[in-house]
């Protein structure tokens, strides 16, 4: 295998045949690029297609979908799934891509992760965009989205820092020992709908900076964030069969799990799926990372500013219409702060602007798919049912400029038991269950029982109830006065019981773990 010149010479740049290329590539983005009109959004609808061994290729499994834009209802993409001959393929360019990438000095790989974050950048407004065209979030959540998984990508430029062993002379007369650190092989991510952008880039980077190769299976509902990461990734010129994109759905995934030649999964989804790919990929012998579902507490006591806390809790609780594995869920407000903290909480939440994504004015856009509005909804009327108070009720919410879009205001239940299944079940929705406790240790016993630990937070100005908080969350995310506790591209992210299955999570030093091996090699010469 050839490798392509990381960074074409100056008379490259400028051959003829260079720059008819560049007029090509630059033709072939315009025909596919958003035309993002003032009124909704207008566009070609978009085929999606694989990215196998350095070559875009059409998937031709029998299953497709359409695309479409949740703010508007409309269609804007449609992808076929892949066969599995086409994941074989991808699996068999990951693994000859290999022995020569992984010899691949360290330095130039950090080169390519250099290369890969400035060429992210020139992109960042398009990927913002189509971010948001295709999973409705607000621009503003978008770029911080895109900023998040570009973060990673600056993590992983140290990469032979990163990657250094350890070694100790002497450990017997004359005898040494080394400990390397080695890539694997081939991985594959697998990622969920909410953010399309940056799921695979939480791995993608730290997985090929270490020298394995991957493949990268995005949410089938929403793949056209990764269609421009790998546009960005051709550019990059990695050697062919390095990064690989398979589009599919559920049986795509059943293929790589069982392949023999994929050696680790990273994935990110719900729990029911998580604790699957656990399991069938520990019977195939890989290595998994599994983050899944959540149900985020968040404990307000007496002595939090509660203005501040309702501030966070806006953007905790809305932000991406609720549909973040962070988000706050179940709010226990401690003693006599809960009248209080409700009235600032219906306030703040009345007044959000909901609409479609793309408009400045827009602080929440909709949710990401009919069913999941579908499935909001029925959670809604579940929790009437069982005796909450419905003190903001966000349903029939209308947004005229965009009738086929999947609103819903924002919802506030009062009065949530922990039985219920408001306070039970992940809603991934702008649902917000306000809680009762009587003291601390009635709100931290709920809080230990819940079967889900992906994050939770507490807001006080004591520093003791803060400490007493982080020292016995179950959770691995934890806040103080902070309503979403993502840890910075340099720190672990993942959590613990039902929302985590394995041992190493993504990114942060955890995620050069999981995509290495150690070997020590101990040495005496004569
Ligand atoms: P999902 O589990 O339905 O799907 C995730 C991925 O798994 C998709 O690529 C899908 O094609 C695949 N998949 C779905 N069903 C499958 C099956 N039966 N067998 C094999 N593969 C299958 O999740 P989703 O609805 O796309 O995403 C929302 C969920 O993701 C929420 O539960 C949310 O909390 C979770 N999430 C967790 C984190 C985290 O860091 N813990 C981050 C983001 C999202």
């Amino acid at each position: 295998m050839q490798l392509r010149p990381l960074f074409p010479s100056f008379a490259a740049h400028f051959s003829p045949l260079f720059v008819c290329r560049r007029i090509g590539e630059y033709y072939g983005k315009i025909q596919n690029r958003f035309f993002i009109a003032s009124k909704g959004v207008s566009m070609t609808i978009k085929q999606v297609k694989n990215y196998l061994n350095g070559e875009w290729k059409e998937p031709h499994g029998k299953e497709a979908q359409d695309v479409v834009n949740p703010a508007t209802g409309e269609i804007i993409g449609n992808v076929r799934f892949s066969a599995s001959d086409e994941v074989d393929s991808a699996v068999a360019a990951a693994k000859a891509a290999f022995p020569e990438w992984r010899s691949t000095p360290p330095t130039t790989r950090a080169r390519y992760m250099f290369k890969l974050k400035a060429l992210l950048e020139e992109r960042f407004d398009d990927a913002a965009r189509i971010c948001t065209s295709e999973v409705g979030k607000t621009l503003e959540e978008s770029r911080g989205e895109v900023r998040r998984a570009i973060e990673v990508v600056d993590v992983m430029t140290g990469i032979p820092t990163l990657m250094k062993g350890q070694s100790l002379e002497d450990i017997s007369a004359g005898l040494d020992c080394t400990a390397f650190r080695q890539p694997v092989g081939v991985f594959a991510t697998i990622a969920p709908f909410n953010f399309p952008f940056m799921v695979p880039l939480w791995f993608l980077p730290s997985a090929i900076a270490t020298g394995n190769t991957i493949l990268v299976k995005p949410s089938e509902q929403v793949p056209l964030s990764q269609q421009l990461v790998f546009e960005v990734l051709d550019e990059l010129s990695l050697p062919p069969g390095v990064v690989n994109l398979v589009n599919g759905g559920k049986e795509t995934v059943q293929t790589i799990l069982a392949h023999p030649d994929v050696k680790g999964v990273s994935f990110v989804g719900s729990s029911r799926v998580a604790q699957y790919i656990y399991s069938e990929g520990a019977r195939h012998g890989k290595r998994i990372q599994a983050l899944g579902g959540a149900k985020n507490f968040i404990m307000v006591m007496p002595d939090a500013d509660i203005k501040a806390t309702a501030k966070a809790l806006m953007g905790s609780c809305l932000g991406c219409a609720g549909q973040r594995c962070l988000a706050g869920s179940n709010i226990i407000a401690v003693g006599d702060v809960y009248s209080r903290l409700r009235d600032a909480l219906l306030e703040s939440a009345r007044k959000i602007k909901v609409g479609n994504g793309l408009e400045p004015a827009t602080q929440m856009g909709p949710i990401a798919s009919k069913k999941s509005l579908e499935r909001i909804l029925q959670m809604i009327e579940a929790g009437i049912k069982e005796g909450a108070k419905l003190i903001l009720d966000g349903r029939n919410a209308k947004v005229p400029a965009y009738p086929g879009g999947f609103y819903l205001y924002p919802c506030i239940f009062d009065d949530v038991k922990p039985t219920m299944s408001l306070a039970k079940e992940e809603i991934f929705g702008p649902v917000i269950s306000l809680i009762k406790a009587r003291d601390f240790e009635e709100a931290m016993k709920m809080v230990e029982e819940c079967p889900y630990a992906n994050a939770g937070s507490i807001f006080t100005s004591s520093g003791k109830w803060a400490r007493e908080f982080g020292y016995r969350l179950p959770a691995s995310m934890c806040g103080i006065n902070i309503g979403v506790a993502a840890p910075m591209a340099f720190f672990s992210f993942g959590g613990s019981k039902n929302s985590f299955y394995g041992d190493l999570k993504a990114h942060g030093g955890e995620s050069i773990d999981f995509y290495t091996n150690r070997k020590v090699i101990s040495s005496r010469w004569y």
